[in-house]
């Protein structure tokens, strides 16, 4: 039986909410095809995050010590982890879909000579064979996926693999190993904060999200005034928007952006991919405004309104008794 290796995620020293996920996931995989579990977090202390996750896990994990990890390269990550990962020979690498973790995944792949699968969903048994599921054409279609023989690299969307609740019989054992790997092309500078102020996006109780379909900039304030009509509301945005420069990236929601479960989420010409979603699903009530009824995000919101948004948005707010002025 291979090992299942699990990378973890760590954030400022502690662990990272996806690490659990991906635990998750590899006893779901250990399920179809046994392997004993691994864990591998690497950075320059990771001593405690490394306790911390053997404790809630019961996994042993191998705490990868460098002094050159305070900051993050992917191509310090690749080297070292390749070089500690190699020997283990293991059938399946399962790493978190973060920003982090999706930027070394494939070239860790290739430097242990193993095939890679991004984003995985879901995960099922295909005429005797594991099978994979991740999305496709931005949430329109799913692809099922059998990974080849031999080791594969698996990276687990964030919200897909909720985190075990049972705490473990006993703690897993801990190895604090020392690793000298460095990366010649590439250093970490330091890390700066945004300036953009996002609290308001956690403690929001209505949240209205632009996607790509409010056309241009100037129809974000079509979102605002939306937005406007609630007590403790704030404004967000998918990915698209904020890669046009239409809002901060600070206001993105989904797996590379924020969480967000306010008690309202309106979601206004966004198509719904998972990776959007993964990052708004938990909040209470979804209501979708898009002018394609098989727009994706009409599968998981409450309520649905197939229109212009263009038109809709001004109507609903005239319907309110206040007036939109463009
Ligand atoms: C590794 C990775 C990470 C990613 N992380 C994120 C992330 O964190 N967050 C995120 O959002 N995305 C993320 N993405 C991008 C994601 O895959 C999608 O590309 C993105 O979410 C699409 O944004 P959108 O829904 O605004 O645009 P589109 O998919 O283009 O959808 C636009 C929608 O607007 C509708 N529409 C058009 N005109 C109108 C109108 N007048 N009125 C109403 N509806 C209208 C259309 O029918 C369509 O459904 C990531 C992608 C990758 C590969």
């Amino acid at each position: 039986m291979k090992p299942i290796v699990i990378i973890a995620e760590l954030e400022s020293g502690t662990p990272h909410p996806a690490s659990f996920e991906a635990v998750s996931f590899a006893r779901a995989l250990a399920r179809l095809e046994p392997g004993p579990l691994r864990i591998i977090a690497f950075g320059a202390d990771v001593r405690n995050a490394a306790l911390e996750i053997a404790a809630k896990t019961g996994v042993d994990v191998s705490a990868l010590e460098n002094e050159h990890a305070a900051g993050y390269t992917a191509g310090l990550w690749k080297e070292a982890l390749a070089t500690s990962i190699a020997p283990l020979d293991p059938r399946f690498v399962v790493v978190p879909h973060t920003a982090r973790g999706y930027d070394f995944a494939p070239g860790l792949a290739v430097r242990l000579g193993a095939g890679c699968v991004t984003a995985v969903e879901a995960l099922q048994m295909d005429d005797g064979a594991i099978g994979l599921t991740r999305s496709a054409f931005g949430g329109k279609a799913l692809m099922h996926i059998v990974p080849p023989e031999g080791c594969t690299v698996l990276t687990v969307l964030p919200g897909a693999f909720p985190p075990e609740e049972a705490a473990p019989a006993a703690p897993g054992a801990v190895t604090i190993l020392r690793n000298n790997a460095r990366d010649a092309r590439s250093r970490a500078l330091g890390r700066t904060a945004s300036e953009v102020e996002t609290a308001s996006l956690n403690e929001a109780e209505v949240i209205v999200a632009a996607g790509r379909g409010i056309g241009k900039k100037e129809n974000l304030a079509l979102i605002r005034a939306l937005a406007a009509l609630f007590p403790r509301s704030a404004v967000a945005g998918s990915r698209a928007v904020c890669d046009a420069g239409w809002l901060e990236y600070a206001r993105q929601v989904g797996v590379t952006g924020k969480t967000v479960s306010p008690r309202l989420y309106i979601a206004c010409g966004i198509s719904g991919t998972a990776q959007h979603v993964a990052g708004m699903k938990n909040a209470q009530t979804i209501i979708a405004i898009n002018t394609d009824p098989g727009a994706p995000i009409f599968n998981i919101a409450h309520y649905g309104v197939a229109e212009d948004l263009t038109r809709f948005i001004p109507l609903f707010i005239e319907a309110c008794g206040k007036v939109y002025k463009v």
